[in-house]
């Protein structure tokens, strides 16, 4: 199947009412409007450029082929066994009309025998049928299972290249809306504490300036590491802009959050990044907010942001505490 292919009309009209009839649905304008629009968004992958879009759509293209396969196998097994019951039930009728004509022994022993044998002899054909369709349909099933199986994987793989941040392997801004809104409902439901910690490095521009942008590169990275050095398996490190970070602490309160920022400060002193040998300290602005009753994560996060922005304008390298 290629790609680039621009859409034919005629082409979507003809997959959208094979479609229709596969899975017994009558075409109703609203019926072919909604599979004809569908398999025009699969069809029409130009629209999207982005790599990612297009493992999405490719995934999409394949379940599609998955559950058509799928839903081909099950009616081929359905109508196998709708055949062999009406083969079976025809020799069962057959053979309760061979007892009942030997009951009034208008047939002899011998024809009764060989009516049976050869009725037997239907059953056991009929019977091998169903077994051998039933067969081919769990091969299917079973290779149909597998192909769903690498589409759930691809699925994950992409969904964590969308939410992971390609400089630095943190989580992105996308893939943060969706834990905080996990963890503010589970610390509600549960009455726990949870904290943000928002940082931004001090002067980072300086340090583009003075050594280069990929050196400035290295020291996020740098950072990064330093921040998943002090962290605990169950916080988040987000960078939450371009040398602005976020940490998302469960089971933390202030206290706990300020002395995850000290070690942070003294892990960054004793393992400064060095470029050609020479020593390239970060500082950051810290601002801290814990989450309060009834609060949603936009609102501790914008309590975080605030309290950064007034320990940057205090004077740089300090930490506040949102009231
Ligand atoms: P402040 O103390 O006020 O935060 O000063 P600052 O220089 O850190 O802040 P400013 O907002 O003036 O500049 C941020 C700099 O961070 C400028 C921008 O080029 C740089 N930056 C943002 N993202 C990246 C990145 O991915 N790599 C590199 N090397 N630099 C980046
Ligand atoms: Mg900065
Ligand atoms: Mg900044």
């Amino acid at each position: 199947m290629t790609t680039t292919q621009p859409v034919n009309p005629v082409e979507v009209a003809r997959i959208a009412l094979k479609r229709l009839s596969e899975r017994g649905l009558p075409p109703t304008p609203e019926n072919y409007a909604q599979f004809y629009n569908a398999i025009v968004t699969i069809k029409s992958p130009e629209t999207k450029n982005n790599a990612e879009l297009q493992n999405a759509w490719q995934i999409l293209v394949k379940l599609d082929d998955a559950v058509s396969d799928a839903h081909e196998t099950t009616t081929e097994l359905v109508e196998a066994l709708v055949a062999g019951g009406e083969r079976m039930s025809g020799s069962l009728d057959a053979l309760q009309d061979a007892k009942q004509a030997h009951e009034s022994r208008s047939m002899s022993v011998e024809e009764a025998h060989t009516a049976l044998e050869s009725l037997l002899n239907e059953l056991i054909d009929s019977t091998n049928d169903i077994h051998s369709t039933v067969s081919t349909s769990t091969a299917d099933l079973r290779s149909i299972r597998d192909a769903v199986k690498h589409i759930e994987q691809d699925l994950a793989f992409n969904r964590k290249m969308l939410e992971q941040d390609a400089l630095t392997g943190a989580l992105n801004r996308q893939g943060f809306d969706h834990v905080l809104a996990t963890e503010v409902k589970r610390a509600q439901r549960h009455n726990s504490k949870l904290a943000v910690v928002m940082f931004d490095l001090d002067d980072f521009k300086l340090i583009n300036d003075r050594h280069g942008h990929l050196t400035g590169d290295q020291v996020l990275i740098h950072v990064t590491n330093l921040a998943k050095a002090v962290l605990r398996e169950s916080d988040v490190l987000v960078r939450y802009g371009g040398e602005e970070f976020l940490l998302l602490l469960p089971e933390t309160d202030v206290h706990g959050a300020q002395y995850v920022v000290d070690r942070l400060r003294t892990v960054a002193h004793r393992t400064p990044f060095l470029h050609k040998n020479q020593r390239i300290d970060v500082n950051f602005s810290t601002g801290i907010a814990a989450l309060k009753a009834e609060e949603n994560g936009r609102a501790l996060v914008l309590r975080a942001d605030e309290a950064m922005y007034r320990a940057k304008h205090s004077g740089r390298g300090r930490v506040e505490v949102a009231e």
